[in-house]
Order: C-alpha cells, then sequence, then structure tokens
C-alpha cells in the first residue's frame, strides 16, 4: 500500500499502539491524523490533559519521522477528505465502545466504503477486547468475579514495540499541522506516562497493602494516561506481570476491561439504569447536592474527597466510593447527577468507569449487593485512621488531632461553632 492514514483517538501513543504499527508495516507513507471533535464531551481538566497529550505525541511522532494533521471538525467526515486528499488506500483506528465511538465507527466504515478506502480497525483500548469473552448464553459478564476468571485465562496479544520509522507523504497541506510548545515538565502524554509508571513501579509490591491509605496515595495514578491510552493497557499489565504484588493490581486493570464490556452491551449506561428490578427514584434537594459538589457536607471525609477533586481534577478510589455512597445512599440524590458532576471533572472521566461505578455504588449497576451503604466515618476510620487526609483537603478541621477529625459534631458545641464547618446533611 503507497499511503494509510492513522485516526488517533483514545490511543494516543506510539508504542503499542496496534492501528500505528499495522499502518506503518502495510504502506510507504503514513499520515497520522487527529480531529478535534465538537460533539465529544469533555470538562476543562481533561482538555488540557488531552492537549499536553497532543504535543507529546506530535513530538514522538516527529522523531520517528511523521508529524501529526490536526484538523477540527466532523472525525469521520475529516478523516475521509483527508484520506482522499492524499490518496490513501487504507485507514485504520481503534476500536472503542462508547455510543459516540460506535456512531463514528459506523459513518466511518459507510463513508470509508463509498470512496473505496479499506477501513480496519484494531484492539488497543482494553487489555482484552470487550467483545473477545463472552459467558454461555449471554452478550456479556454482569458480575465481575466470572468475567476476572474468564478474562485470566485468555491469551493476551503480543506487545509491540514503537514502529522504527515513519514516513509522510511529500506534499501536505501547511494548514494542517498545528504548532505546538513542548512544555518539559508537561503532566500529560506518553513520555509524562511511562515515567510515571517506571517510577512507581516500586510501589507496585505494596499495593495491595496501601491501595486504600487514603493519606499515603500509593495507588498508580495511571488512570487519566489509561484513559487518553497516553499507557497501553495490555503494555501496562506486561509491564507488571510476574512481579511481587502484580495480580491484586491487574485485577484492577480487569475491572476497566469488565466496564468497558458492559458498556458495549449497554450503551445506555449513562442514563439508564443497568439493572432494570433496581429502585430508581431519588430526592431532588439542590441544596444538598450543592453542597456536595463543594464539600460542605458537614462529613469530613466526604468533603474532602469532594474538595480533592475540585482542586486536582481526580480522587482517590476510596474516596470516590464513600463520597458516591454519601450522595446517593445518604442524601438519596440522582446517582446520575453525582456521576456528570465527576465526568465533569474528573482527568480520567470515563463514560464506561465512571457510570459503571456509579451505578455499582447507587445500587443500580453490577453490584451483587445493592443495599450495601457505606458509613463514611467506619469508612474514614478504616481508611483514614489518623485523619491526615481529611487535614491535607480540609484546613477548617486543621487543627483537629488523630481521628477526631472526622467527627467534628461530639466536641463541644464553643469549639465546634469556632470551627466555622457545617454540622452533618445527613448523619452517618
Ligand atoms: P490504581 O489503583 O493504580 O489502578 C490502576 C488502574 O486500574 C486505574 O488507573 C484504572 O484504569 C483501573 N481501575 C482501578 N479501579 C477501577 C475501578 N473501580 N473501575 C474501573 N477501573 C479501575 N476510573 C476511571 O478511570 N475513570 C472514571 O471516570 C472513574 N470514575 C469512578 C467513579 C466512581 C464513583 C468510582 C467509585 C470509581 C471510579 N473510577 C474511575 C475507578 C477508580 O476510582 C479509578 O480508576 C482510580 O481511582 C484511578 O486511580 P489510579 O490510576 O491510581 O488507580
Amino acid at each position: 500500500m503507497k499511503v494509510a492514514v492513522v485516526l488517533f483517538t483514545r490511543d494516543l501513543r506510539v508504542h503499542d499502539n496496534p492501528a500505528l504499527s499495522a499502518a506503518a508495516r502495510a504502506a510507504e507513507h503514513v499520515v497520522p491524523l487527529f480531529v478535534h471533535d465538537p460533539a465529544l464531551p469533555a470538562g476543562r481538566n481533561r482538555r488540557w490533559f488531552l492537549d499536553e497529550s497532543l504535543t507529546d505525541l506530535k513530538e514522538s511522532l516527529r522523531r520517528l519521522g511523521a508529524d501529526l494533521v490536526e484538523l477540527r471538525g466532523d472525525p469521520v467526515h475529516e478523516a475521509v477528505r483527508v484520506a482522499k486528499a492524499v490518496g490513501a488506500e487504507g485507514l485504520g483506528l481503534a476500536r472503542d465502545v462508547s455510543s459516540l465511538a460506535r456512531d463514528r465507527e459506523r459513518r466511518l466504515e459507510q463513508a470509508c466504503a463509498d470512496e473505496r478506502i479499506a477501513l480496519r480497525t484494531f484492539p488497543g483500548v482494553t487489555i482484552v477486547p470487550p467483545d473477545a469473552v463472552r459467558p454461555g448464553g449471554g452478550d456479556h459478564y454482569k458480575v465481575f468475579t466470572p468475567y476476572w476468571r474468564a478474562w485470566q485465562s485468555r491469551k493476551p496479544r503480543d506487545v509491540e514495540g514503537a514502529p522504527r520509522r515513519l514516513r509522510l507523504p511529500k506534499v501536505l497541506p501547511r494548514s494542517w499541522f498545528r504548532d505546538r510548545k513542548v512544555h518539559p515538565d508537561a503532566a500529560g502524554g506518553e513520555t509524562a506516562a511511562r515515567n510515571r509508571l517506571t517510577g512507581w513501579l516500586r510501589h507496585l509490591e505494596v499495593y495491595d497493602q496501601f491501595h486504600d491509605d487514603l493519606a499515603a496515595d500509593r495507588t498508580s495514578r495511571l488512570s487519566p494516561y489509561l484513559h487518553f491510552g497516553c499507557l497501553s493497557p495490555r503494555e501496562l499489565a506486561a509491564r507488571v506481570e510476574g512481579r511481587a504484588g502484580a495480580e491484586p493490581f491487574i485485577r484492577q486493570l480487569c475491572w476497566r476491561d469488565f466496564y468497558h464490556q458492559v458498556l458495549l452491551a449497554f450503551p445506555g449506561l449513562r442514563r439508564e439504569k443497568y439493572r432494570a428490578g433496581a429502585a430508581d427514584t431519588w430526592r431532588d434537594e439542590a441544596g444538598a447536592f450543592q453542597a456536595w459538589q463543594e464539600g460542605h457536607t458537614g462529613i469530613p471525609i466526604v468533603d474532602a474527597g469532594m474538595r480533592q477533586l475540585r482542586s486536582e481534577g481526580w480522587m482517590h478510589n476510596r474516596a470516590r466510593l464513600i463520597t458516591a455512597s454519601y450522595l446517593t445512599k445518604h442524601l438519596r440524590a440522582d446517582w446520575r447527577l453525582g456521576g456528570d458532576h465527576f465526568f465533569d471533572l474528573l482527568l480520567d472521566g470515563d463514560v464506561a468507569n465512571n457510570y459503571g461505578n456509579w451505578q455499582w455504588v447507587a445500587g443500580t449497576g453490577n453490584d451483587t449487593r445493592p443495599y450495601r451503604r457505606f458509613n463514611p466515618v467506619r469508612q474514614a476510620e478504616r481508611f483514614d485512621p489518623q485523619g491526615d487526609y481529611v487535614r491535607r483537603y480540609v484546613p477548617e478541621l486543621a487543627d483537629l488531632e488523630g481521628g477526631a477529625v472526622h467527627t467534628p459534631w461530639k466536641l463541644p458545641e464553643a469549639r465546634r461553632r469556632r470551627l466555622r464547618y457545617p454540622a452533618p446533611l445527613a448523619m452517618p
């Protein structure tokens, strides 16, 4: 093949990128393309992360001899326009599961067929392709543990290195390229992802022991990189496999795959309750929801989590569980509101993981114990026993010592008033 176009979406990397590697093998010239799609929902945190990731991708592609074409508009329209302009015979991209991604793929199929361009789709967004593991008689796994067993028994595909060299077609319009300034301390992108992984691997051994410890903050924080595909989940699993402590970590990566196969089978995950028989009626108290969003519920562990989200665009998994449970099970607010707020602020905001987890917590999703309700104080005493996580994010309570920080309402009235910290909206 003379020319192939690679449409980057949620696979912003050159290592272990099957679509890119296949194009490099099959074509003399490769046109790497990213289309900024105004229809894509992304809060401001994800927008800057995406921007840094694209800068890094462009640099990597340039080092390999190519560059990144960047256009704005409907990805289907723009990809086919580019393919026709460069005389491409093939167009490749990574398969993805959201309804937006699937609609894009369906329309690309049609448009490529009309123009006689060979469309090829590739794995790479998850470790195991979402439709590759299926229970007998069903289209997807509804419960995690049997999925985990089936998932482990699959032979994974080989990890691919970065292509050795890429060549662009000789003449491409200048307007297709965007000037991008490299920031040496950029947080987004493949380079940062690989550095973060290398630095974090020494904590793998104690992952099981510390991953729920809120103050220790020892989880990998790789989720935004996985969301944008700056790091291949398959390569990540391969890098940790065989090392001490790998299994509990790989299990978490499997949860990510699990929710992707749920979303593929249940495209309405973002709005419709997954479990048909689940109760789905919620109170509508705007004041309580706003207090939750702003971290002023009067429950310190909940407020710490919500303020971490606001200040960092990220929240520890244990805090996500506690804050989501408090919103849905104590305040009885609709999980969709909470899910949308998370989705708006999270750097790793992901339709499958976010709404899958929200439904799990709200009792409308994949939890086999849908009526479970986390007691936030007991959770705090267990996962932040010294109170350091709360003091880090709730400065009003910084003078309270040890675990007493979790129950300020138990303080003598005069002291409590001096704190200027609210009474709980709902008691634990
Ligand atoms: P680590 O503990 O280092 O785990 C490694 C990777 O495994 C993560 O990066 C992530 O890709 C995956 N993973 C871990 N836990 C889960 C899980 N429960 N479900 C799915 N994948 C998981 N994760 C997102 O990536 N995007 C979201 O929008 C998102 N929303 C969430 C909303 C709620 C209410 C809850 C309870 C969880 C949500 N999670 C989401 C899952 C989890 O909280 C984050 O993936 C994790 O905190 C990311 O931190 P880490 O990279 O340090 O995780």
